[in-house]
């Protein structure tokens, strides 16, 4: 059987409403390094920009990582 976490789907850190998921574990760690606490169309907008980050630079840092997570919260 997968180990499974706990997955709160608005982030605790983002005043959620107690609503969770059970994840597999090693798929909940990622998605958590990609998309920190975005959450809902913030992860989508963050893949679109990524997106178009990839294609114009050579490199991208954690703190470009960092910004865009920033730029695409609703707050
Ligand atoms: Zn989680």
């Amino acid at each position: 059987m997968t180990h499974t976490t706990v997955h709160h789907i608005v982030p605790r850190s983002r005043e959620s409403d107690g609503q969770t998921v059970r994840l597999p574990g090693k798929f909940h760690k990622s998605w958590h390094d990609v998309f920190g606490n975005l959450y809902g169309d913030e992860c989508v907008r963050f893949i679109e920009l990524l997106n178009v980050q990839l294609r114009r630079r050579k490199r991208i840092t954690n703190n470009d990582l960092h910004r865009l997570r920033e730029k695409v919260k609703d707050k």
